[in-house]
């Protein structure tokens, strides 16, 4: 396993809400690890007073969104009428089941750095039509090994266990690094993605080729990781997903009728999606570019 250089999907840029964002997953090449379907690297970058981080309300069905800082504030409020910012160490988890809406701004809530991750869970069937709910978490699991410093954000890492929900086994992990090499164990059941952001991060020895998200694939039991300067990884991980799974703008479901349908009733501002107390207009986009099959019933 550690005879190869392992695959990084290296981060294209793309814009949300008027702040540039590395976009890491999916990619044609591997849709998810895990359940883990959509990460995106927000900044870094600095917010003026008339350019912050502004996504006004738009819907999302069939997925967990995990939003974490590693610098600044976001307001997070959604149809469930959550009002909630979070700051670096803490977890905002915001499962979307059959239907939900929110906004993330920063305009009143943060001015300067902004630096984070915003990142999807795909739900399964199991959950995937029940109902939409939010969780914050501000008092995450912190761990000392050797000199770096891990918070357990979703699932077990090191004995230690988040209270946030879990709808699948996977886990997702913030190692900050110390001036040492920490080992970091890993299910060898679970296929792992390492989010590295910052340039000189070695694994297991080996300086890495690129940024971007490091595919560990099952097998492995530990990632010994080692940075020159001090500099956050994170770990995400999950049992591979064998479900045939349809991604589309916000949405995730098991076929395109769902999304369609689903997109026909956000645009129509059907009641399934609630409504955001936020100032910032909706999001609105044109249908999915498929054509469906001719006979298709719903
Ligand atoms: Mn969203």
């Amino acid at each position: 396993m550690t005879e190869s250089s392992p695959e990084i999907l290296a981060p294209r840029p793309a814009s949300v809400g008027g702040v540039t964002v590395a976009r890491v997953l999916p990619r044609r090449t591997r849709r998810h690890v895990g359940p883990w379907c959509f990460v995106d690297v927000m900044g870094p970058s600095t917010l003026t007073p008339d350019h912050g981080l502004d996504v006004g309300p738009h819907p999302h069905i069939g997925l967990q969104t995990v939003t974490w800082l590693f610098e600044g504030a976001v307001r997070h409020r959604d149809s469930l009428g959550s009002d909630q910012i979070i700051r670096p160490g803490q977890l905002n988890l915001m499962t979307a089941g059959r239907g939900v809406s929110h906004a993330e701004e920063t305009r009143d809530t943060h001015r300067g750095r902004l630096h984070g991750v915003q990142m999807w869970i795909a739900q399964p069937a199991a959950t995937r039509d029940g109902l939409p709910a939010f969780e914050h978490h501000g008092d995450l699991p912190r761990i000392s090994v050797e000199d770096a410093e891990v918070t357990v954000m979703i699932g077990s890492m090191l004995d230690a266990t988040s209270p946030a929900r879990r709808d699948t086994d996977h886990m997702g992990a913030e190692i900050r690094l110390g001036s040492r090499a920490v080992t970091v164990p890993l299910r060898p059941d679970f296929e792992h993605g390492l989010l590295v952001i910052d340039e000189g991060v070695t694994l297991d020895g080996r300086p890495l080729a690129s940024t971007g998200l490091v595919i560990l694939e099952p097998g492995r039991d530990e990632a010994v990781l080692h940075a020159p300067a001090r500099t956050r990884v994170l770990v995400l991980g999950g049992e591979p997903w064998n479900d045939e799974l349809v991604m589309w703008w916000n949405y995730v479901a098991a076929d395109r009728g769902t999304i369609e349908r689903a997109h026909e009733e956000w645009t129509a501002r059907h009641p399934r999606f609630g409504s955001v107390p936020s100032t910032l207009p909706s999001v609105d986009v044109e249908g999915p570019p498929w054509d469906r099959p001719p006979g298709d019933a719903r």
